[in-house]
């Protein structure tokens, strides 16, 4: 395992402007670059593939390739939910994005990690990503007006979001039975009367074969920071998108530290596959109903991806509890909790009893 790199004074400014020497942030509007004192911008060059990595080879402890996500990054961990979050100076972090705790932590140069192939850069700004957060807010009925408070530039900030995407194939052998169903009348008396009805029967016949198939980029996050069901409600990433990795990308923004290592993320994987197997089993068996008593399972040419996908992410807390949001860094869907103020339904009910009375009087 390879060592951090010490910070070098000399690596912390390495985005600088070199028209006035200010930082260069990426700026998710024109996807460059760019100096956010003079506007100077400069592409980024991503020219390479997003390539898979073997799964197989890199389990292997001597060929862990251990690096930080780019040379000057710094880290701090929370202390409340223990998210840690990799940023490039002068960029901070205050304040969790994930729970809202003040962050006291001092930050220390990033641990080294399995560095990203691909990232999906910003394409939603800041102030967006707000417009986005306030419609979201003022479409929430019964919301507290505090929330409003929420939607301000402060709030939420951009953090690329950890994800291992598995790429494998699966021929899988199965045995089971196929349920064929045949209906047989039945002759009863009902009342004197002579009646007749159909009952279904079931015919049962073993089945075995084998089912091929190949598993083509099966995203897991690497996060449990975020709700899994925000997280599937952001999906589909635009993966056509994506840039090899590139340390420009994160300058200006956030980005967390994995949290689901790659041999867990892969089980992950696994469960996802499973059920798509059973499916594809249960269709080669055909028939009317399935069976299925045994499944042997065996992925080959597994290949994984590390990849930064974009999103806004804060929390807020709100009578002792923490609600989070997030916004999808590339389309501006937001997910989120949200609170509901019981005087705002209390006086909605109240209003609408006074208007029944006023109706059923009226009417009378
Ligand atoms: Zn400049
Ligand atoms: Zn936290």
């Amino acid at each position: 395992m390879k060592k951090a790199p010490e910070i070098n004074r000399e690596n912390i400014n390495r985005f600088l402007c070199p028209s006035c020497g200010a930082n260069m942030v990426f700026n998710p509007q024109n996807g460059q670059l760019t100096c956010s004192y003079c506007g100077y911008a400069q592409a980024i060059q991503a020219v390479g593939t997003v390539e898979e990595k073997s799964y197989e080879e890199f389990l292997r402890p001597e060929a862990m390739q251990l690096q930080p996500m780019a040379i000057n990054a710094m880290q701090v961990g929370c202390a409340s939910c223990g998210a840690i979050v990799n940023f490039t100076p002068p960029e901070t972090a205050q304040e969790c994005d994930f729970c809202g705790a003040k962050i006291v932590a001092l930050p220390k140069a990033a641990d080294p990690l399995i560095a990203p192939e691909g990232v999906l850069p910003f394409r939603v700004t800041t102030p967006q990503a707000n417009a986005a957060l306030k419609g979201w807010i003022s479409s929430r009925w019964f919301a507290p007006s505090k929330l409003k408070d929420f939607a301000r530039p402060d709030k939420i900030s951009s953090i690329y979001i950890p994800y291992w995407t598995y790429d494998a194939f699966s021929r899988p052998d199965y045995d089971g039975e196929r349920g064929e169903h045949y209906y047989e009348t039945v002759y009863y008396e009902e009342n004197g009367e002579q009646k007749s009805r159909q009952v279904r029967h079931t015919n049962w016949y073993s089945a075995s074969g084998a089912v091929g198939r190949q598993f083509d980029d099966v995203s897991v996050p690497a996060t449990t920071s975020l709700p899994q069901n925000y997280l599937n409600a952001l999906e589909p990433w635009d993966f056509a998108e994506l840039k090899s990795y590139e340390p420009a990308f994160l300058s200006g923004h956030k980005a967390q530290t994995y949290q689901i290592a790659l041999p867990q993320g892969f089980q992950r994987f696994k469960e996802i596959a499973s059920g798509v197997i059973l499916s594809d089993v249960c269709r080669d068996i055909g028939g009317d109903e399935q069976r299925v008593h045994n499944v042997s399972t065996y992925f080959s040419d597994i290949t994984f991806k590390h990849l930064l996908l974009p999103v806004y992410a804060g929390a807020y807390q709100f009578s002792g509890k923490t609600f989070q949001i997030v916004v999808n860094g590339r389309t501006g869907e937001v997910q989120g909790d949200r609170p509901y103020s019981w005087l705002k339904i209390a006086a909605f009910v109240f209003v609408l009893i006074v208007l029944i009375v006023i109706l059923a009087s009226v009417l009378r």
